[in-house]
């Protein structure tokens, strides 16, 4: 009897424009989605990625404000999302992570603090320092990305596109497994 796929729900968290819908996009074509899987129809917010040798499926959801998350069947990872580029949206993103402490989610999920747009390096205006701390008060793990899907081939070069989306996509099931066998 094949073993059944486990299957996670990931809610992305964070301002408007930070490039929460970019990310999932990215996801959709990442290097460790299975190609068969691809072609099935999961939907478009979810796919399959085989890790470790073991199947899991994860779904995506886009979801501006951490109020919308439904308290008596939370997604199993909070994906917190910033832009470095907008100090607004790393105050949005601390907000959203004391909505999760309030809640009393930060023990029992995987929370990642991630941080967008890191190719507009000039134009930087949260530290990588900040993010680190941030994340470390909350116990979250703390990531730098740049879906770099932006043609400002000026600043892009900085760090290069796509920078870190596979790592996090791969953090993020890595710490779902790990905490399930805490559980
Ligand atoms: P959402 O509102 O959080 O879902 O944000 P979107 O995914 O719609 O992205 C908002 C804007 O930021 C879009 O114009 C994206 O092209 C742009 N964007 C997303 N990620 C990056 C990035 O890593 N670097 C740059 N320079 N622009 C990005």
């Amino acid at each position: 009897e094949p073993t059944p796929i486990t299957s996670y729900v990931v809610a992305l968290l964070g301002a408007n424009g930070v490039g929460k819908s970019a990310l999932i996009s990215q996801f959709m074509t990442s290097e460790y989605i299975n190609a068969y899987e691809r072609q099935k129809d999961l939907g478009n917010q979810t796919v399959s990625i085989m890790l470790n040798g073991e199947e899991s499926e994860l779904t995506f959801d886009n979801i501006t404000n951490s109020k919308e998350i439904d308290r008596t069947n939370p997604p199993d990872a909070f994906v917190v999302v910033y832009s470095v580029v907008d100090k607004a949206s790393f105050s949005k993103a601390k907000t959203e992570l004391i909505t999760l402490e309030n809640a009393d989610l930060l023990r029992s999920r995987t929370v990642i603090l991630a941080g967008n747009k890191v190719d507009l390096a000039r134009s930087r205006a949260v530290s990588t320092q900040d993010g680190k701390c941030l994340a470390c008060t909350y116990r979250a793990k703390f990531i730098e990305v740049s879906v770099g899907i932006n043609h400002n081939v000026d600043e892009l070069l900085v760090v290069g596109i796509n920078h870190n989306v596979d790592e996090l996509l791969v953090g993020i099931l890595t710490q779902i497994r790990l905490k399930s066998l805490q559980i």
